[in-house]
């Protein structure tokens, strides 16, 4: 059956057809999907019956999975749940139970409902997230994409030609702090160090431009730090706009697949005391840190 793409908001995101995610894609699937992934930046495949080690295969067709020395989270090695090469982004602990409203490392996973894009803490930040729902809260807890091309074309002019050379600083540190969570460790606040990201970024394939923001990105090179702040707010405020973004209700079996060079995202609120959402997340590495881009 041939890969389909079926448009869902006004500029991006796709449902797609055709495609078994449990098994392999063929190189001409690959190459559809990824032509479409250029197009859409957020693809949905309906009624996956995915495992970990099917979504890790799955998504090594596409490249390699992300993975590094230094944590992108607090949890400790021995309290997670699941094995490598997959990460959880449920409200599950490791024995399988609700974890406690003033557990640590729920505070650190709240910070997943505030506009990021995946890894953008990272010199060299992720290009693809794979998502899929094992379990889903009866009401609430959609992921939202905003497209994040579509922000920068509607921008006038003469702020493209001012933000065109900045330079962000993005860390876990500012997006956790956002959220009032600050008791971090040493320990965790050097892993934590903030790294070098260009504000506008251009897509290898497609070329096109887009803002590269996210809630990690706490301050502006050559900026002081309120300037930049309310600055990269006014700038995800009018990225996050209704006419950019796309909601996703999940249903269990989903695989959302998203290119995070071009969107972000955000996790919303669900009875997170009552009810299980587990979704589990595939990363793929990015290629080039966006520092080495140049400024044209
Ligand atoms: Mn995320």
């Amino acid at each position: 059956m041939a890969v389909s793409f079926r448009q869902l908001a006004p500029t991006f995101a796709a449902e797609v057809d055709g495609v078994d995610c449990t098994k392999p894609p063929a190189p001409d699937e690959v190459a559809a999907i990824e032509e479409g992934m250029d197009r859409y930046a957020v693809l949905i495949f309906r009624d996956q019956k995915l495992d970990d080690a099917r979504q890790i295969a799955f998504t090594r067709r596409f490249g390699e999975l992300e993975s590094y020395t230094t944590p992108g989270h607090i949890r400790r090695h021995e309290e997670q749940r699941l094995g490598s090469g997959i990460a959880d982004f449920s409200n599950l602990d490791k024995d399988g139970g609700i974890m406690p409203a003033d557990d640590r490392v729920w505070f650190f996973k709240l910070g997943d409902r505030l506009w990021h894009s995946d890894s953008s803490f990272r010199p060299v930040p992720a290009k693809y997230s794979l998502l899929s729902g094992r379990v889903i809260p009866s009401c609430g807890g959609n992921t939202e994409f905003a497209d994040m091309r579509a922000a920068y074309d509607a921008l006038d002019e003469r702020t493209k030609a001012e933000i065109e050379p900045l330079v962000c600083l993005h860390s876990l540190i500012y997006s956790r702090a956002a959220i009032g969570f600050t008791e971090l460790t040493e320990a965790e606040r050097a892993a934590f160090r903030p790294v070098r990201q260009r504000l506008v970024r251009t897509h290898p394939v497609a070329g096109r431009k887009s803002l590269f923001l996210s809630a990690h990105a706490g301050a502006i090179e050559g900026w002081t730090v309120p300037e930049a702040q309310i600055f990269l707010r006014d700038l995800t405020e009018h990225a996050t706009q209704p006419g950019f973004v796309y909601s996703h209700r999940w249903r269990i079996g989903d695989l959302v697949m998203w290119d995070n060079r071009q969107t972000m995202h955000r996790a919303r609120r669900f009875d997170d005391r009552a009810e299980v959402r587990d979704v589990r997340r595939t990363t793929l590495a990015g290629d080039v840190a966006t520092i080495e881009q140049a400024a044209d």
